[in-house]
């Protein structure tokens, strides 16, 4: 069975969340911590998180993805930023304790002209501040597309942050394929290529989720602009190969795709309807 959900509004709490995944055949699902750029996140109510807990297992959903707050950034050049997202973070996995046994997302940041191995370090030194030996959320660097001066734009770049971190059993790692596309790397033609050198740069091991969108602009443009699925330069036959692929196809999809309700139920449904069980 295909693990597959899409991005959705939190703003009406967890158990909403879980019946809108189901109402869009979706079996897993992405939310924000918080208000996306970065604000004070509400209050937990278990009672809340206990009735998407019976919604999680009657219906056997995979892992959630929770996504850090998309502005922050851990190797800014100005420390009172950096230390902006060094508690936003630290907070949001203490809350993830709330919901625990799932995966927490962030993008790595942006050097901002110092570099990316001085990035590289600011990034890791952030990560040995704020995962706990205790705590059951695994936390996932996003590959990302390279625009501006992004950290992760390449297999080798996120290879370098895990090798500096000292929990590293608490880290993993989220293919978006949009970015990955945008970064470079040939899913279209090359998809067998593309996950070996993952395999041998970082460790498919590694791997544990994936934000299934497709790209408005061609292989390489460092862009980052989602598109519909089959809509965009990846295609919706790359597309296929994707959550088909030996070493893919048992891992949670995450759609960040430009649509609402409806249009994610109907790409969730596509979706089913490509998968070979
Ligand atoms: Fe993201
Ligand atoms: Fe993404
Ligand atoms: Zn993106």
């Amino acid at each position: 069975m295909l693990t597959i959900g899409c991005h959705l509004s939190s703003s009406k709490g967890f158990a909403a969340m879980g019946r809108d995944a189901l109402k869009i055949g979706a079996n897993t699902f992405q939310f924000f911590t918080r208000n996306p750029r970065g604000s004070k996140a509400k209050d937990i109510d278990p009672l809340d998180v206990l009735k998407l807990q019976e919604i999680v297992s009657e219906h056997h959903f995979g892992m959630l993805l929770a996504h850090a707050p998309y502005t922050l950034n851990p190797c800014s050049a100005d420390p009172s930023t950096r230390e902006f997202a060094l508690h936003t973070m630290a907070d949001d996995l203490v809350r993830m304790e709330q919901l625990p046994h799932n995966y927490y997302n962030f993008h790595p940041g942006s050097h901002v002209g110092q570099g990316a191995e001085e990035g590289i370090r600011l990034i890791a030194a952030q990560l040995n501040e704020i995962l706990k030996p205790e705590q059951t959320t695994t936390v996932l660097l996003e590959t990302m597309a390279g625009k501006g001066t992004e950290v992760g734009r390449s297999f080798e770049e996120l290879r370098a942050i895990l090798d500096r971190v000292e929990l590293c059993d608490k880290m993993g790692i989220c293919l978006d394929t949009c970015h990955v596309h945008d970064g470079g790397y040939d899913l279209v033609n090359d998809l067998d290529g593309v996950l070996e050198e993952f395999d041998r740069v970082i460790g498919l091991s590694r791997l544990r989720a994936i934000h299934l969108n497709d790209s408005l602009n061609p292989r390489g443009a460092h862009k980052d602009r989602h598109a519909k699925i089959g809509e965009g330069h990846i295609g919706l036959d790359a597309i296929t190969a994707i959550i088909n692929h030996p070493a893919l196809r048992t891992l949670p999809f995450f759609l960040e795709t430009p649509n609402e309700l409806p249009g994610y139920q109907e790409e969730i449904a596509l979706l089913r309807s490509r998968y070979c069980e």
